[in-house]
């Protein structure tokens, strides 16, 4: 399997390289090829299977044989191994028709250990025997870099660099990255916003001065691998409702497009998906582009679901380049465009494509509160900031009632105690896994948010390229 760049003048490369790269170095973001397909018997065959299994299955087809499947397997089930709950990415009943599909029980509570708990072991296969060090640069708006952090401390050959917005994550966001002193782990709280942080990290990869010192990787879900992790529990989640033989539908709560559009990817894989539901919350650049096509940038409002907070959603070029039948030039001169007016139409293709599969609904404050209360109150559930929104909005899809609609649960409700304390008086407890944290030493740099003090640090402490 080959994977070509959204902005079509990157040099096609394989899965491993895919992997190690991060952002193609047009400035796209690579996608397979072609999409593999599972026929409905091979999607039949999957539902006795544990989650590992399940992965293995998903995912052979990307991966290609840059891995034998017995080291696909054995990877799988040592990243699912380190999940609190058996069944890794357990389903939950809440009403006749409305289920949850918690991804938080792994070691940092929400859904990106799924996909970066595996990514850390590819990090380390693809490395060993090499000379290559890998330095990699993240932003977080608080889950992908504790996540990323947890799978990638203490690894060899790698060095992490996590850029967190200052004061705008929560406290065990930001403790679950700053607690960890591993050597190889360096946090910078940014003074800025998520959109500054992460326009700062594409800036270095874009710097060839800079670039070409480093071997730069991302972690962001912009690294294809990311992605491809989390196209496993759909498949989970749905052969448990009934796939093949009956459509689910999800609904995501959305920042960065990468959730959901995993759950397009099982889609064009052949998995019967009746609706994704983008649900946003007032940081609705997704919720504007879908229902009007207006794909145009705001200034973020921050919210009680930090991880949503987000007017630039990276992995919404993978689905405009898919819809705009793969024109990687017309997509380059169109996010060209973007990125100088901070504002574009999607195409007519764009906007029909995506409307076959998709809805989208932005939910406020108040309505995330008052989901947060019903599922408290009817069903005993504690729903999370970013859970709740998902799950506001699946309630008001107006979809059939003989369609199942799974809302993925993408953080463990004690990762946001005080909005969910505020909504429901009720405080979750943070589970035992994540231990002491309150208690731990916190270290981490605060820079200003320009280009040459970040990359700066970041020179004076990374392994130069061989
Ligand atoms: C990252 C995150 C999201 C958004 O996921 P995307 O892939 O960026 O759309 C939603 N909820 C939580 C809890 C997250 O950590």
């Amino acid at each position: 399997m080959h994977y070509v760049s959204t902005r079509g003048a990157a040099t096609p490369l394989d899965f491993r390289a895919a992997t190690l790269a991060g952002l193609a170095s047009d400035g796209g973001l690579y996608v397979p090829e072609a999409w593999p397909t599972l026929s409905k018997r091979e999607i039949a065959a999957l539902a006795g299977l544990s989650y590992a299994e399940t992965a293995v299955w998903v995912m052979t087809p990307f991966v290609g044989d840059a891995l034998s499947q017995d080291e696909l397997r054995t990877m799988c089930e040592a990243a699912y191994g380190r999940f609190s709950h058996a069944a890794v990415t357990p389903l939950k009943q809440l009403t006749h028709q409305h289920f949850l599909l918690e991804l938080f029980h792994g070691p940092t509570l929400a859904f990106k250990d799924v996909a970066l708990q595996f990514l850390g072991l590819l990090f380390e296969r693809f490395l060993a025997g090499t000379d290559t060090h890998l330095t990699v640069i993240g932003a977080t708006s608080g889950d992908t870099g504790s996540a990323a952090i947890d799978a990638l401390a203490g690894r060899a050959g790698v060095d992490v660099f996590m850029l967190h917005p200052q004061g705008r994550v929560s406290d065990v966001q930001r403790r679950q990255m700053t607690t960890v002193l591993s050597p190889n782990v360096h946090n910078i709280a940014i003074e800025g916003d998520f959109d500054t942080a992460q326009a700062l990290v594409k800036a270095m990869f874009n710097d060839r001065d800079f670039a070409d010192r480093f071997t730069l990787s991302a972690v962001n879900s912009i690294n294809w691998a990311r992605l491809m992790a989390q196209v496993v529990y759909y498949f989970y989640a749905a052969v448990r409702l009934g796939a093949p033989e009956r459509a689910v539908a999800f609904s995501v709560p959305t920042g960065n497009f990468g959730d959901v559009f995993a759950g397009y990817v099982a889609a064009q894989m052949g998995l019967p998906v009746a609706r994704l539901i983008v649900a946003t919350n007032v940081n609705d650049i997704l919720h504007r582009a879908l229902s009007t096509g207006d794909y145009s940038s705001a200034a973020v409002t921050p919210t009680a679901a930090p991880s949503m907070d987000i007017q630039v959603s990276s992995n919404f070029e993978r689905l405009l380049f898919d819809l705009g039948a793969r024109d990687g030039a017309a997509l380059a001169a169109q996010m060209r465009g973007f990125e100088t007016s901070r504002a574009m139409r999607l195409t007519d293709a764009h906007a029909s494509g995506a409307a076959a599969l998709f809805t989208s609904d932005a939910v406020d404050a108040a309505d995330m509160a008052e989901a947060m209360r019903w599922a408290c109150a009817e069903t005993g559930e504690l729903l999370d900031p970013h859970t709740a929104i998902g799950f506001a909005a699946a309630r008001r899809a107006g979809l059939p009632a003989d369609v199942p609609v799974v809302t993925l649960a993408t953080a463990h409700p004690a990762k946001f105690r005080e909005s969910v304390e505020r909504a429901t008086g009720l405080r979750p407890t943070l589970p035992n896994r994540v231990g002491d944290l309150f208690q731990r030493e916190e270290r981490y740099a605060t820079l200003p948010a320009t280009f040459d003090a970040v990359s700066g640090y970041i020179a004076e402490r990374a392994v130069s390229a061989a």
